[in-house]
């Protein structure tokens, strides 16, 4: 007899309490004394190790592995199946209205890029100068208002205010970020979308370095669309997720066009299909969905433990280094006590570049320097250094990180900060 696809899985609470879910062992890396060293990933803003809840799951589907929304054979059944729970538990991740469509996309970038097209004509775009790349440009060919650099949050929100009184548009729409790739701190979602929704404009959040650390629920932040990726919550490169309301995307002509995409495709004309399908054409990212509604549950199931873990590592981090001579760490609103555990700083007579190749080969940590994706912010904030000094270092823990990592760096800036390199 044919097996039966499996019941999605009841949605219940964990009967575990909550821990800081595992990632994947982190490798032993060389350093220039010729040792080995545990490696201290200081990169999770960038993209994060695997969970190994997630390896599991990709693993399981991958044992019956077929198309999805094409076949009726029992695997394609399960694969589908598969699909459709991920997409289920990623609504459920943000909290989905009725009405809200989730669309897999490849990550954030794509996401808005998706919006972007989606937008009926003449809407006006309005964004802060402030946002990663992905969430400032997408929108290049549109009417594009783009705000200052803030420097307090009541300044954004009276950016943001007269900026929606100028707007003649009847289609506005405010995209904003929930917490910033270079400074960590958390933007006041909540307060800067009911001044957009005051005025009757949409509002698209970046959610790529919120999600992982703190809930977020479309209703109660009042925002109409949410973008994340993937790679930055324990899951792999490759797949990421817009999730919001469906009537202009439902409307826009299709991002991808393609089988899977149509309704009905004619000698002479093609009819679409509504829904998440209308964007996704070709075979979507089964293994990448599953993978991302793994690492969702997982986090759902836990936030309370990662909060606490990481609420622990960022005070230790930014009190550590801001207590480090010669160490300067940036700040946007200049109230930063809450915050995600990501930090940008500089060290005295230490290019930037310099202190990220010695973390890694001195001391086997993980860092990034530079501008992040975000050039417009990190001018600004560099803007009363030194002429000379262009980049910045980031380092930004994550699930991975543990006390000894967080000690090593700061023994290790607190070094270079010193005597140089
Ligand atoms: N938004 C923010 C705040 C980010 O930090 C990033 C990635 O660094 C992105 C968007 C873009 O994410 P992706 O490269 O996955 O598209």
């Amino acid at each position: 007899p044919a097996p039966t696809v499996p019941a999605v899985e009841p949605q219940s609470p964990p009967a575990v309490p909550a821990t800081v879910p595992a990632t994947v062992a982190a490798p032993l890396v060389p350093t220039c004394d010729g040792g080995l060293v545990e490696y201290a990933n200081f990169d999770h803003g960038a993209s994060t190790p695997a969970l190994v809840s997630v390896v599991a799951a990709v693993e399981k589907a991958t044992a019956t592995y077929s198309s999805v929304h094409r076949g009726q054979g029992w695997a394609s059944q399960v694969s589908s199946h598969y699909y459709e729970a991920a997409r289920d538990e990623v609504a459920r991740f943000v909290g989905a209205r009725d009405g809200d469509e989730v669309v897999f996309t490849r990550n954030t970038t794509d996401s808005f890029n998706l919006l972007a097209k989606a937008l009926p004509r003449r809407t006006q775009v309005i964004v802060f100068a402030s946002e990663h790349h992905a969430t400032l440009l997408p929108w290049e060919e549109r009417r594009t208002t783009r705000l200052p650099v803030p420097l307090t949050h009541r300044d954004a929100e009276a950016l943001l205010r007269d900026a929606l009184k100028r707007s003649t548009s009847s289609s506005t729409l405010v995209v904003l970020s929930g917490a910033s790739n270079v400074t960590g701190e958390y933007w006041a979602v909540e307060r800067l979308a009911a001044l957009a929704r005051g005025r009757g404009a949409r509002v698209a959040l970046d959610a790529a370095q919120l999600v992982g650390h703190r809930r977020v629920d479309l209703d109660t932040l009042g925002v109409d669309y949410v973008a994340f990726s993937g790679h930055k919550i324990y899951a792999p490169y490759g797949t990421g997720v817009l999730v919001g309301r469906a009537d202009w995307l439902d409307k826009a002509t299709p991002y991808l066009a393609g089988g899977g995409a149509t309704a009905a495709v004619g000698p002479l004309s093609t009819t679409w299909k509504t829904g998440p399908a209308r964007h996704e054409g070709g075979t979507p990212n089964v293994l990448g969905a599953i993978a991302v509604a793994a690492a969702c549950a997982a986090i759902r199931e836990n936030r309370s433990a990662i909060e606490s873990h990481e609420q622990r590592l960022t005070s230790r981090l930014v009190g550590g280094l801001r207590a480090i001579e010669g160490v300067e760490t940036f700040s946007i609103f200049g109230d930063d006590a809450d915050r995600a555990p990501v930090v940008a700083f500089t060290v005295d007579g230490v290019p930037s570049p310099l202190v990220s190749a010695a973390l890694s080969a001195e001391y086997g940590i993980g860092v990034r320097d530079g501008k992040f994706c975000a050039h417009l912010l990190v001018d600004a904030l560099l803007s009363d250094e030194d002429a000379e000094v262009t980049t910045a270092v980031r380092v930004s823990a994550g699930l991975a990180t543990t006390d000894e990592h967080v000690e090593r760096l700061l023994g290790a800036v607190a070094s270079l900060a010193a005597n140089g390199t």
